[in-house]
């Protein structure tokens, strides 16, 4: 397996392709140079589960998903890598062809198992997954391991003086560990990506600390929804990679820098904010879209 780069990680200033306030600074943090498909913010996610099934001597960690989940293909990477078994419990039936995530995660060593959709909502355990040699996370990570796991990619850019640290919002684990891990002066923004979830407040409080900077989350730029998109998302995207040179993915960062940009056009933020947009990873996503959609 090609090995996990930190150190190509960097901070990267840009200009917004579409509007570039005064006296306003945005910086992008670039998870993405991690890995090809083990994305940004999975791997910070899963790394203290992992500490904890080695320490519990666990055999196989067990974990659940979609087709082209990130979150599959990193457990699935991330358990090699440290000598554990895997096992995805897969959203819907197994189809005719594989999709290119759950291959790469086959290639990793996970074992797949496809429940249905109503089965797979009951977060139901395939009984052969259950017993003293596995060990559970929860879908995307969820929780408070995973918060504080990704309190770690704060890490990257300690000491930098940003006023605002923006993310794409699935469960909200990442964006509370952010939050777990800023200053009290710094503000978090999260973009959902999904439709009206309303639940997504409650899930970030559950995961803070009581004493916490401020943070807000963003609702209106899901673009009809989870993995949803529109050409003029597509459009965007294609855009901004020429304009910066980064390449970003449907489900999450291309709505997160779309909305970043918009809300800056909206005078969201104010003068003289130094921004900090984190580029989660999550580019094998991009497998899904159809060929020449994108020009990266
Ligand atoms: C999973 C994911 C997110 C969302 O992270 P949560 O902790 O679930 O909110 C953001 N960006 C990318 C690329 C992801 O894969």
């Amino acid at each position: 397996m090609q090995q996990l780069s930190f150190e190509a990680i960097s901070v990267d200033t840009i200009k917004m392709p579409l509007y570039e306030p005064a006296e306003t600074e945005v910086s992008v943090l670039r998870l993405d140079k991690i890995h090809a498909v083990i994305s940004g913010n999975k791997w910070f996610k899963l790394r203290f589960y992992v500490q904890e099934a080695l320490d519990l001597g666990r055999q196989t960690i067990v974990t659940f998903g979609g087709a082209y989940s990130n979150h599959i293909v990193a457990t699935a990477a991330a358990s090699q890598l440290h000598g554990l078994r895997s096992a995805g419990i897969i959203r819907g039936e197994e189809p005719a062809a594989l999709s290119p995530t759950l291959q790469a995660a086959l290639q990793y060593g996970m074992r797949l198992y496809f429940v249905s959709r109503d089965e797979y909502s009951r977060k139901q355990i395939p009984a052969q997954l259950t017993g003293d040699s596995y060990y559970l996370v929860n879908e995307g990570g969820y929780g408070k391991l995973g918060a504080s796991g990704a309190a770690t990619i704060a890490d990257h850019y300690k000491g930098q003086d940003f006023t605002h640290v923006c993310c794409a919002v699935g469960t909200g684990t990442m964006m509370a560990g952010l939050i777990n891990a800023s200053l009290l002066s710094q503000t978090i923004t999260g973009i959902s990506v999904m439709k009206n979830n309303t639940e997504l407040e409650p899930a970030v409080n559950t995961l803070i600390k009581p004493q916490h900077p401020a943070f807000n989350i963003v609702h209106d730029y899901h673009f009809g929804g989870y993995a949803k998109h529109k050409p003029e998302l597509i459009r965007f995207m294609n855009m901004f990679y020429m304009g910066t040179g980064i390449p970003s993915d449907f489900v999450y960062t291309a709505k997160l820098f779309y909305a970043i940009n918009d809300l800056l056009k909206n005078k969201f933020f104010p003068i003289g904010s130094k921004i900090l947009i984190i580029h989660s990873g999550g580019l094998q996503g991009n497998m899904s879209l159809s060929k020449g959609t994108l020009i990266f």
